[in-house]
């Protein structure tokens, strides 16, 4: 029987102060003048965000907001938010409510709690918020979102919005110069587009209740592997269950009413995962959505009774959820730069912008590496799971084989048959993505008409990643256009070009399997980095080429980036910390104490076995009380030395020595922890074991 429906076109963005409400709303002046400044066209001034601010307040007072928030997203890489009511008193001891355009505008949360790397000295510590009219305010718990950047005193940025907003502008003016050259005169401006796909697991509320490991840390931090794991592969795409589809509407339902355009839903390779597509939009709009996905994806869950795990690698040797952040470039007339098109001139303009990504992507692989380091990432990245830590591009076999041909004979023939010549005059075909499997391990992948990253973490933020993507495409391109800018022969200086790009970099272009040991050997002898952890990746952030970059294109400041070094040492020592002194108190309260009594019941069986015959044979009973007793042993040992080593790193002063330390060391002894613990789980009876096990985790959904 078909479910009750809803109209999904009414529910869409019915929370959100969008564009159609503005011009139904707004007077048609204001509404003109705040179109121009959403689209980098005019300034804000305090006049036109005093008409905005009472208009929006209307509106969300209607839908029975009380309050408002400048909503942010500081260094943590979530979001943060203070709320204040719109109530103001009249003096008769009643109020009104009130929304003022200085209010609209800026905000001064106090920001000496969030990360700052050093950059907001003590005295000053005050921060101060912006509101971006880019992103659309929206109301969400009877209360009116109003997204904003976060910055401090004097003027550096302390959050994620603003120098993702910076890099757009960035790639925007270098690309936008190329398409000039090109003889576009009309586009106004490039964006670049992104669509970022979830992933994500879903547990039982119960069972997650009696996981300190997941409540305090994500993940699981012990635990044997299931009988059962991944290995039919028989979830991928499979039947989903009446409890997660009934979780997955209601998700869509909360996600289309603040505008999040949840498109595709499926369930994903391990037992329990699954994956949310929204569609693509501007890179800064795919950031804050994402966030609002992450946010209801835990809060839908709670109301299910099940719990969203947005972790890494929520379970060990079980596969772990990233984001796949699919970008491109458009213009405002909505060209999409990365679709070879159908004329010659679209073709050479096409190839531009793709060896202009090739190049970028391998001269600054380091840091899109750098991008996506997470303490919980380095569980996915390196770790023989989908992708490497080596950066590499793929193409895909028709587009590589044009690539290469261009190489050597400075023109290429499609490899399709009864396609024509690509070089000069002729035209490209259309790049189907790759239909085979390989593609799946590649980190950095072309698939039609945009690139796939699929080195994101899935707790993070996307606007590390596409910042760092917008500066180095937007510095490619930069130097491009300023050589053909000044060629006196512009086709045969861009045909060379684009045949010299792509001869220096084609070591970076790896259509195989990423996955394999080969691939380490063959990339080493390349020349590719292979950044194994996060504590490796930092450096990259203020060596001096990053450093020239990011301050040329007026995306990060020496002193911020300086800043953000500090914080990604910070939150990597804060992250590990935790989990160690989450596992001590595991093992300690938890494992040991029902180990014993574990031990204590074989023992009295064995007494009373041998009390009412002697002839009895206890030897099994006697073997795994020796085998309990062996692992014990080792079990209370890596205790100890876990317990040193975790106190000697709280001691050291924060930085990247303590970062590395938590690495080399502490981590390490989180590993030599669990071995025997995991053993033990296979040993004790499973009543006996103090929490649920994988198996209960991940299948009981
Ligand atoms: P997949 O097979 O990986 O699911 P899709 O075509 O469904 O491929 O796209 C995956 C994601 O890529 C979606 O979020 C989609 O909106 C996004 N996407 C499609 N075109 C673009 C584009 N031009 N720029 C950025 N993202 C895009
Ligand atoms: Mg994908």
């Amino acid at each position: 029987m078909a479910e009750k429906t809803y109209d999904v076109t009414e529910l869409f963005g019915s929370d959100v102060f969008n564009e159609a409400v503005m011009k139904a709303r707004l007077p048609k002046a204001i509404f003109k003048e705040l179109m121009k400044v959403m689209h980098g066209n005019a300034e804000l001034t305090l006049p036109i965000a005093e008409v905005v601010a009472s208009t929006m307040k209307d509106w969300a007072v209607e839908k029975g907001a009380t309050h408002y928030t400048h909503w942010f997203q500081p260094m943590t890489g979530i979001t943060a938010e203070k709320h204040d009511s719109f109530i103001s008193p009249v003096g008769d001891g009643t109020v009104i409510m009130e929304f003022s355009g200085k209010e609209l505008i800026k905000g001064e949360p106090d920001a000496s709690s969030f990360p700052s790397g050093g950059l907001r000295a003590t005295f000053e510590a005050r921060g101060y918020t912006a509101w971006d009219p880019t992103s659309y305010a929206f109301i969400k718990d009877n209360t009116l979102y109003i997204p904003t950047a976060f910055f401090s005193y004097s003027g550096e940025a302390l959050d994620k919005k603003t120098p993702l907003l910076k890099s757009m502008d960035a790639v925007s003016k270098q690309a936008l110069r190329i398409l000039r050259l090109f003889g576009n005169t009309t586009a106004k401006s490039v964006v670049a587009t992104v669509g970022a796909e979830q992933e994500y697991f879903l547990v039982d509320k119960k069972t997650y209740d009696k996981r300190k490991d997941l409540i305090f840390t994500g993940r699981t931090l012990f635990g044997a592997a299931p009988v059962k794991g991944q290995e039919l592969e028989d979830h991928y795409f499979g039947v989903i269950k009446q409890r997660v589809s009934d979780y997955m509407k209601d998700l869509d339902k909360h996600l289309w009413a603040l505008g999040v355009s949840s498109k595709t839903k499926h369930n994903e390779v391990a037992p329990a995962q699954h994956e949310c597509a929204p569609i693509f939009e501007s890179a800064n709009l795919a950031a804050d959505h994402n966030q609002l996905m992450m946010e209801m994806m835990k809060k839908v869950a709670l109301e299910h009774n099940m719990v969203c795990l947005l972790h890494e690698k929520p379970f060990a040797g079980v596969n772990g959820s990233g984001k796949h952040d699919n970008w491109a470039l458009s213009t405002d007339d909505g060209q999409n730069l990365l679709n070879p098109g159908d004329s010659p001139m679209e073709n050479a303009q096409f190839l531009t912008f793709l060896v202009a990504i090739i190049k970028a992507v391998d001269e600054y692989a380091d840091l899109l590496r750098l991008s996506v380091a997470t303490a919980g990432n380095d569980h996915r990245l390196g770790a023989n799971e989908a992708p490497p830590a080596i950066i590499s591009v793929f193409l895909g076999e028709q587009l590589e084989d044009v690539v290469e041909q261009f190489v050597d004979n400075g023109e290429a023939t499609s490899s399709l048959e009864g396609e024509e010549y690509i070089s000069g005059v002729h035209s490209l075909p259309h790049f189907q993505k790759d239909a085979t499997d390989r593609n799946r391990t590649s980190p950095f992948a072309f698939t039609g008409n945009k690139f796939e990253f699929r080195m994101v973490g899935s707790t993070q933020s996307i606007a590390d990643p596409n910042t760092v993507l917008n500066t180095i495409v937007a510095e490619v391109l930069c130097d491009m256009a300023d050589k053909l800018e000044a060629a006196e022969d512009l086709p045969m200086a861009l045909h060379d070009m684009i045949k010299d790009t792509i001869a220096a970099h084609k070591r970076i272009i790896f259509n195989g399997n990423g996955y394999s040991d080969e691939w380490v050997v063959e990339a080493e002898r390349r020349g590719l980095p292979n950044i194994k952890c996060m504590v490796d990746a930092v450096p990259a952030l203020v060596k001096p080429e990053a450093v020239e970059i990011f301050e040329k294109h007026g995306v990060y400041t020496k002193a911020e980036m300086e800043s953000r070094a500090e914080v990604m040492y910070e939150t990597y020592s804060k992250t590990i910390n935790i989990e160690a002194l989450t596992m001590i108190d595991m093992a300690k309260k938890q494992i040991v104490p029902a180990t014993i009594k574990y031990q204590t019941s074989l023992a009295e069986s064995v007494n009373a076995i041998k009390a009412a015959s002697s002839a009895v044979d206890t030897s099994v009973q006697e073997a795994l009380m020796a085998d309990i007793s062996t692992n014990l042993k080792d079990m209370y040992a890596a205790l100890a030395h876990l317990e040193e080593v975790a106190g000697k790193a709280e001691a050291m002063e924060e930085g990247a020595e303590q970062g590395h330390y938590y690495h080399d060391v502490v981590f390490t002894a989180m590993d030599e922890l669990r071995k025997p613990a995991d053993k033990l789980e296979m040993l004790v009876a499973k009543s006996a074991w103090p929490f649920p096990s994988y198996g209960d985790l991940i299948f009981e959904v």
